[in-house]
């Protein structure tokens, strides 16, 4: 859901460093970047996901499932960066 800048509000949003969709932006602790909701949700999951890898790894558990899910949710954001460049016209 795509609402284009309107009025003067530009000042209180910033695009999202991923996407780069304007509108409500959310800070994530440990970043200085802006995402939007969806990528805000996604960054937030990969930052716990690399904790349980990380240690998963040290007690000598597999990560196969975590790695996974942080592939899928990588290339997720991957893909909604690339279709906001398309679509920026
Ligand atoms: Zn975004």
């Amino acid at each position: 859901m795509l609402s284009g800048p309107k009025g003067t509000e530009q000042s209180s949003v910033a695009p999202c460093s991923i996407c780069g969709c304007i509108g409500r932006s959310f800070d994530l602790p440990g970043t200085t970047e802006k995402f939007c909701w969806s990528c805000s949700t996604d960054v937030a999951s990969i930052l716990v996901l690399t904790a349980e890898i990380d240690s998963a790894e040290r007690v000598g558990e597999g990560t196969d499932a975590l790695l996974a899910e942080l592939t899928d949710i990588s290339s997720r954001m991957l893909q909604r960066s690339q279709s906001a460049d398309l679509g920026s016209d």
